[in-house]
């Protein structure tokens, strides 16, 4: 009973079983070609610019070094006086951890020993060099002192920063921490907390308090074949510069920030002067309506110490990301969820719908789970989870279209096929045997065709039932399909009378043709007891030909074939009866 039930639904959403995971593997296949890649990114992008701001980290301090501060001290680089007394005040502040993001690997006098000094004395501070690309080298004695992190960025195909670099091996074996992360596990260090190895299964994975971080691979997301050397993660964004607590330097030089301000804090110091060039492209610098605003590299390792912070003192999400087998399934999921309801509303009613109607009902049907599918993967972006969008709307609507498509395409099939025998309709038949003519007036070859008729059918029907004439009908024309070639049609006349279209084909062949007919309906063995001229059903068929010109016509042909099928009823039936029309 049960089993009747499945079979009977997988009938009915026979469609919607075969489109679904035909284009969600179209769709599958697609994305690991990297076509969704930037439409991913760009969607991200956007939900990263539309979710609610979070308050400003308050573990965070940036000094800015701006363009009004270069005017300040009328020199860049700033020499090395004017830093060394910058770090000072900063460090009589007693911040966590300070973070220097500016390339100090030559002195720049007047005051190189004064700095060199602070350099020496200040344990919290950090000074940046990069070892991808273009190298810098870091100052020589903080990298004595092994307090150099990376300022290196890593940048997407389209040039944005989405990830976040956390740590490198360098060529000697040493693993060089990112400005950011040395920045935050200093911090985190007077919380007792320190890097673990995670508590999982996967490889490289890290425990840092209530964060568990797992590297970057290649094809996470929505990256195909992306660059995962070093140790990276996707990056959560606290926001721009306006998510942060700046000051400038000429205001930490001049006493003017209060007392208290970078107390038990990281303080980075990096420039966002627009004529020195550290700036970069990021999901917030493409807004439709706005210029795009690059952000400065500073800000960037500001957000990446508050997103290790965050995570591992307030369980903040870091983004996760589906597993390949699951991100299939979900686009799967859509696909059927597209075919489902393409079929369900197209379904409705196909006599009622005309070109208008049917399109807006597609684009509702596009629409609507769109929608759907928009705001769930919004909402799972703010839970911390970066879904596919852009793959499964593309399955969802090419699964909308394509039912729309299959439904059409059968509708199309009906309209020209007998309901009871399946073949051809009349209708067809008109249209095809004209087809055929005007093609054949062209190449001047012989047309053929058949009628044939059913022999005492009506003794047929009155001795078994209309229902047993019915199924007669349906083993005939079953028959007739296996007696003729793969270029002929067969198609119901009407009534118990069938007719078979025979394209370059003479009399003599399309006669033999007919009697293949008869003997494949009389190896039926449809027992028909009352018939008069055999005890099975048999057929009589009329054959005609002709080499269609611009003189004859068309109806002459029907005629011709009715009045040897004529002929062939009166000659004592169960027979075939050809003639040739000649001009
Ligand atoms: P003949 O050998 O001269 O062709 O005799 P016949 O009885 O076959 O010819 P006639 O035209 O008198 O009868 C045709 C019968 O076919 C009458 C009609 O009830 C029956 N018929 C026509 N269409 C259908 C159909 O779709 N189903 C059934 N069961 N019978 C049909
Ligand atoms: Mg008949
Ligand atoms: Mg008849």
């Amino acid at each position: 009973m049960i089993r009747v039930r499945i079979k009977q639904i997988i009938r009915q959403w026979q469609g919607v079983f075969v489109t679904a995971p035909a284009i969600a593997g179209l769709v599958v296949a697609g994305s690991l070609t990297g076509v969704f890649q930037q439409m991913e990114w760009s969607a991200f992008d956007l939900a990263l610019r539309q979710r609610p701001q979070e308050a400003p980290d308050p573990r965070l301090v940036i000094v800015t070094i701006s363009e009004s501060d270069i005017q300040r001290f009328k020199s860049w680089p700033l020499s090395d006086a004017i830093l060394a007394q910058t770090l000072k005040k900063i460090e009589q502040q007693k911040p966590r951890a300070i973070g220097l993001d500016l390339y100090r690997d030559l002195p720049v006098e007047p005051g190189y020993q004064q700095l060199a000094q602070v350099f020496q004395n200040t344990s919290i501070l950090f000074g940046i060099e990069k070892v991808i690309g273009n190298s810098v080298d870091a100052s020589p004695i903080l990298k004595q002192q092994n307090r150099v992190a990376l300022a290196d960025l890593i940048l997407d195909a389209d040039g944005k920063v989405r990830r976040a670099l956390l740590s490198v091996k360098l060529e000697n074996g040493q693993t060089r921490l990112s400005l950011g992360t040395a920045l935050a596990l200093k911090y985190l260090e007077a919380d007792g907390i320190g890097l673990q190895r995670a508590n999982r299964s996967t490889p490289n994975a890290l425990q840092l308090g209530k964060a568990t971080f797992i590297p970057f691979q290649e094809n996470d997301g929505s990256y195909v074949r992306a660059d995962n050397g070093g140790y990276q993660i996707l990056l959560n964004y606290r926001g721009e510069i306006k998510n942060f607590q700046t000051v400038s330097l000429s205001d930490v030089v001049e006493n003017r920030i209060p007392a208290g301000l970078m107390r038990d804090r990281i303080v980075l110091i990096g420039s966002t002067a627009e004529s020195l060039n550290d700036h970069f492209q990021t999901p917030y610098s493409s807004s439709l309506s706005s210029h795009p605003l690059p952000m400065p590299g500073v800000v960037i390792h500001a957000n990446i110490a508050s997103q290790i912070l965050s995570a591992a003192l307030n369980g903040r999400p870091l983004l996760q990301i589906l597993s390949d087998p699951q991100e299939w399934l979900w686009i799967l999921f859509w696909s059927f969820v597209g075919a489902s309801i393409g079929w369900k509303l197209l379904k409705k009613n196909p006599f009622r719908q005309n070109i208008v109607s049917l399109a807006i009902l597609t684009v509702v049907a596009i629409v609507l789970p769109g929608s759907v599918l928009v705001g769930l993967t919004y909402l799972a972006f703010l839970g911390g989870w970066w879904l596919p969008v852009i793959a499964p709307l593309v399955a969802m609507s090419l699964s909308v279209l394509m039912i729309q498509g299959y439904r059409t395409s059968e509708l199309q099939r009906q309209a020209s096929l007998d309901s009871l025998t399946q073949v051809a309709n009349r209708r067809y038949f008109n249209e095809y045997i004209e087809q055929q003519w005007y093609r054949q007036v062209e190449t001047k070859q012989p047309l053929s065709v058949i009628l044939c008729d059913v022999d005492h059918f009506k003794l047929y029907n009155d001795t078994y039932g209309h229902l047993a004439g019915d199924n007669c009908l349906q083993q005939v024309a079953k028959a007739l399909g296996r007696a003729v070639r793969s270029n002929d049609l067969v198609a119901r006349y009407g009534g118990e009378e069938f007719v078979i279209v025979l394209p370059n084909t003479n009399n003599e062949t399309a006669l033999q043709i007919a009697e293949r007919i008869n003997f494949q309906v009389s190896a039926l063995h449809i027992v028909h007891a009352k018939s008069l001229v055999s005890d099975r059903v048999t057929l009589s068929c009329g054959v005609a030909t002709i080499i269609p010109n611009f003189t004859s016509s068309l109806p002459k042909l029907i005629a011709t074939a009715d009045e040897a099928l004529y002929e062939a009823k009166q000659k004592g039936r169960n027979r075939a009866i050809g003639r040739s029309i000649m001009q």
